[in-house]
Parts: C-alpha cells; sequence; structure tokens
C-alpha cells in the first residue's frame, strides 16, 4: 500500500530525519563542531534526464543523487525510481543510509539516489534509456571507491546490470564493484536480493526473544509485498508464523487462519497484484492496519504510519523494513502505547550488509556460498540488535533513539579522528 500524496505532503521526510539526529545528537551530548561537519549532505547533484520515449518523442526526467557522509568510507545506497522522488526524499534517505552503515560496522559512508518516474508506466526499453542516461549524469560521483549504488524501490538487478555496463563502457574495461545488487552471473552476491527481508526476519527473531513472545504461531501482518516484504513474509511463514494479512500498492489481503504464501508469491509473480489471491478477503488499507498481530512489518514507503492512524494500530512489534514508515508525530504515539519498533536503520540493514559482501567479493574476486553470505549477515544483524538494545537500557531511550545513537556516535568518531581538512 503506496502512502498517500496528502501524507507525503503532510510530512518532510528530510525535516524528520534532521530531528532524529538532533533528538540523537542532545542525548550523545555531541560536540558543537562535529554536528556542524555531520549534520548536513556533503554533495548533492540533481540531473536532467532527457529520454526518448516509444511514441518517437523525448520526455525529460529528473534524478538526484546525495552523498551524504564518507567518513567512514565510500557512499553506499540505492537508486529509487518513483513518481515522488524529491530532493528532500533523496536527502533523507541518504542521511539514514548514513546512520545504518555505521549501526552494522561496514565501511561504508551514505547515499542515496532517485528518479521522478512512474516505472509501472515506462516500456523495458524506456527504463534501459532512462537508466544509462540518469547513470552518464552521476558518473562523475559513483564509482567503486567514491559512491557504489544499489537496488532500491522500483529498481532490480536489471537495473544494476545497466548502470554496471555504461559505466564500465565509459571506463574501457568492466567495473563490476560500481553497483551491488546485480544478477549473480555478473558478480553479484548470491542472497543479495532476499538479504534485506533475511535481515529483517533476523532482527524480529531478536525482538521477540527479548519480549519472550513465541515465534511459533504468532501473528503477522505485511504491509507491502515487494522485495522485502514479500521475503520477510515468506520466512515468517516458513519459521511457523500466520501471515493473516498483506498488502501491495493495488489492495490489501486478509485469512484470520493464515495466508498460503508460497501460493501468494506465486500469484503476485503471475498477476502483479496479491488482489484477487484465492481463499482471502480484501479488506481495505485502513483495515489493513489497524488488524491485530503480534509484528506488524511496513514495507511499503515512507509515511504510511501518520498520527491519523496509529492509534489504530494494534501489534506488540513493528519490524520497519521501509525506509521511514513512521512519521515523528506517529512515532510518538506508539511508543506511548508502548508497541516495540524495531527502527528502520536496523531493521532492513540485511541489504546493504549483503551489499558490503557483493562489493567486498567483486574487490577481491573470490566469492562465497550461501551458506557464508547468510550466517555472517545473521550475526552482523544479531550483533547490531544487540548493541542498540544495550544502548535502549543503558540510557534509557527508545529503540528508534539507540540506533540513531550508535550510528550517529560512530561517525561522529570517525570524523573527530580523521580531523577538519584544510
Ligand atoms: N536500498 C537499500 C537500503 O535502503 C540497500 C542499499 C544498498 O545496498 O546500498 O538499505
Amino acid at each position: 500500500m503506496e502512502a498517500t500524496m496528502k501524507d507525503v505532503m503532510q510530512a518532510n521526510p528530510y525535516e524528520a530525519a534532521l530531528k532524529n539526529f538532533d533528538m540523537a545528537s542532545d542525548q550523545l551530548e555531541l560536540d558543537y563542531d562535529i554536528r556542524m561537519m555531520i549534520r548536513n549532505p556533503e554533495r548533492a547533484l540533481t540531473v536532467n534526464i532527457p529520454v526518448r520515449m516509444s511514441n518517437g518523442r523525448i520526455e525529460s526526467f529528473v534524478g538526484h543523487r546525495v552523498q551524504y557522509n564518507t567518513a567512514r568510507g565510500p557512499a553506499k545506497g540505492g537508486i529509487r525510481f518513483h513518481p515522488n522522488v524529491t530532493l528532500d526524499e533523496v536527502k533523507a534517505l541518504a542521511c539514514w543510509m548514513t546512520w545504518k552503515c555505521a549501526i552494522v560496522n561496514i565501511p561504508f559512508g551514505g547515499a542515496k539516489g532517485g528518479v521522478a518516474c512512474d516505472p509501472k508506466k515506462m516500456s523495458t526499453q524506456e527504463l534501459e534509456h532512462l537508466t544509462r542516461r540518469f547513470t552518464s549524469g552521476i558518473l562523475p560521483l559513483i564509482g567503486p571507491a567514491m559512491d557504489i549504488p544499489a537496488p532500491d524501490v522500483y529498481t532490480n538487478p536489471q537495473t544494476m546490470a545497466w548502470i554496471m555496463d555504461t559505466y564500465s563502457m565509459m571506463k574501457g574495461y568492466s567495473v563490476t564493484g560500481v553497483v551491488t545488487g546485480k544478477p549473480v552471473s555478473l558478480g553479484g552476491s548470491l542472497g543479495r536480493n532476499e538479504a534485506t527481508g533475511r535481515g529483517v526476519f533476523y532482527t524480529i527473531q531478536s525482538a521477540a526473544d527479548v519480549l519472550n513472545i513465541p515465534m511459533k504461531g504468532a501473528k503477522v501482518v505485511v504491509q507491502g509485498f515487494g522485495n522485502a516484504g514479500s521475503v520477510a513474509a515468506h520466512l515468517l511463514d516458513s519459521a511457523k508464523n500466520y501471515v493473516i494479512a498483506v498488502s501491495d500498492s493495488t489492495g490489501c489481503i486478509y485469512n484470520k487462519n493464515g495466508l498460503d504464501i508460497p501460493k501468494l508469491i506465486m500469484h503476485k509473480s503471475r498477476t502483479g497484484t496479491v488482489v484477487g489471491f484465492p481463499n482471502a478477503e480484501q479488506i481495505t488499507p485502513e483495515e489493513l492496519i489497524a488488524t491485530r498481530c503480534d509484528i506488524f512489518v511496513p514495507a511499503a514507503l515512507e509515511n504510511s504510519i501518520t498520527p491519523e492512524n496509529a492509534q489504530k494500530v494494534d501489534a506488540k512489534i513493528i519490524a520497519e523494513a521501509a525506509n521511514g514508515p513512521i512519521t515523528p508525530e506517529a512515532d510518538a504515539i506508539l511508543f506511548e502505547k508502548g508497541v516495540f519498533i524495531i527502527p528502520d536503520i536496523l531493521c532492513n540493514a540485511g541489504g546493504v550488509t549483503v551489499s558490503y559482501f557483493e562489493w567486498a567479493q567483486d574487490e577481491s574476486h573470490v566469492f562465497w556460498d550461501e551458506n557464508e553470505v547468510y550466517s555472517r549477515l545473521e550475526k552482523i544483524m544479531k550483533t547490531s540488535f544487540a548493541d542498540v538494545m544495550k544502548i535502549q537500557r543503558d540510557r534509557k531511550v527508545n529503540m528508534r533513539l539507540a540506533a540513531n545513537m550508535l550510528g550517529i556516535s560512530r561517525v561522529a568518531e570517525a570524523t573527530r579522528l580523521r580531523g577538519l581538512y584544510p
């Protein structure tokens, strides 16, 4: 289920990101000089992307790449294609990538890219031209040692293959390490496609452990059945949870006894929608959010939980597979209600963690098997969860603040050690 335009207008994600930065910096009693060095994005590039469309005419699209911070290593973050992309949204997402990479302690800074377009209405050829022209626009910024894009909303391994090819053509030789989330046959990593959803699953296991909620038999609601949501649903289903409600941008479905997730995945890939799945009743987005469950997984876009619907959420755990699904005002309401939130920058960090594995494999030319990827991912996700939990307990703050504190303190430490240039 997508956020409505009204919701998007209501909450500017960049303001939310800065608000969280300020709160965490206050808690950390972060030095004023360091705040001045890390509060704002290092670099932002906006490019015009003219594309010849199938009807023979040229349309022009706007794209952005924002490098928020590179104190800990090359900039890292996905590229999204979506009609609502704005520079402020990309800045917020780049900011979150920075703290996210620091929380899982991988040697990357944070970046994000986005093109305002409606990929669902574009042909494959139009998308290829858009991707290649955008890549050439941001070419001065990207590279395996500088800034490494990856998939995000409505981009996928094929998009990454086009970026890798365009960059390699400009260089004159193949550079696999310029993007992650590539097809495995082009230097992609085993397990990267499932990594975000798998990471979400590991953090849910940790949270259920802390809260003493038995995973077996727990009721789950998943909002958004894309890459992250469907994989998380599949793993939860395999762990004997009941996934009772699921939505995508076309509608919401419900079955109180649990949906057959493997069959639903097949249904969605065949029809492009979760709607019309046999043995399920259709419900409204409002009903989905109000469905009583143990674990609610928002896996769609920003701002899907607002002050208007937060009160209706009836879950013990919210696992933020999406980036920024809860507005700051809604966050306060849910905290009051006692809902345990696994914040996005921790919960969905599995994607970028396996991106790091992919980049390390590309750069070393040595490739790992799937078990190696999964066991390293599980270790990193569970250690990071425990690190955030420790701050939450020691400092008596909520999980979001604790996650921001961990990420920001690591970036601040790197910045302090490096000092101010010149
Ligand atoms: N787009 C994903 C995220 O928001 C992955 C980024 C990456 O792998 O670089 O975390």
